[in-house]
């Protein structure tokens, strides 16, 4: 079993790296971003500063500061605007790009939010879908570090929708 579903803080997590929903500043925001900057402290924000910033789709990888994970792994999702400004692909990138992140610092348990699907109005079925898709097809690759992915839904509703997903 490869792939879990769980409704947790991922703040408060223990896996090799907690994947954050970041923007593009890198600075900090609200959600699922502003839950990991407050639980990691300010290590993790000094480090961002030192990138500078990130694209849409990109990720970056800093410690996890004061929380029980190692690595932050920081992933801008897209902002949806109806589907017209490749969103899906956009947000797929950030499934990919996140893995490939963790297969090149080995590690072995990822954990990710729901990517896009708060403040940034990403439909929550298509995200999740996209999301099971993207990940299962990057754990096929035998070549991968990554035995184990967690999907950490905060609301019911991803919950639902993932486990839907998974089991049909
Ligand atoms: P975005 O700007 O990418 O939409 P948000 O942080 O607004 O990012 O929302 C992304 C997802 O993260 C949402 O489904 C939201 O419910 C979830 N979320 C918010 N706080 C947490 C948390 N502490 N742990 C896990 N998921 C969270």
């Amino acid at each position: 079993m490869k792939i879990e579903v769980l409704r947790e803080d991922i703040t408060t997590f223990d896996v090799d790296a907690i994947v954050n929903a970041a923007n593009k500043t890198l600075r900090g925001g609200g959600g699922v971003d502003g839950a990991i900057h407050r639980a990691g402290g300010k290590e993790i924000l000094e480090e961002c500063k030192e990138i500078g910033g990130c694209e849409t789709g990109e990720a970056v990888i800093t410690t996890a500061g004061k929380m029980p994970a190692r690595h932050v792994i920081h992933t801008v999702g897209p902002v949806w605007d109806g589907s017209e400004n490749n969103e899906d692909e956009l947000l797929q990138n950030c499934y990919k790009n996140a893995l490939q992140l963790a297969v090149e610092y080995n590690l072995k348990t990822i954990a990710f939010p729901n990517i896009s699907t708060g403040v940034y109005g990403f439909p929550k079925e298509r995200a999740a879908r996209i999301a099971v898709e993207t990940v299962g097809q990057m754990l096929n690759d035998d070549e991968s570090s990554v035995k184990q992915v967690f999907f950490i839904c905060f609301d019911k509703e991803n919950y639902d929708l993932y486990t839907n997903i998974l089991e049909g």
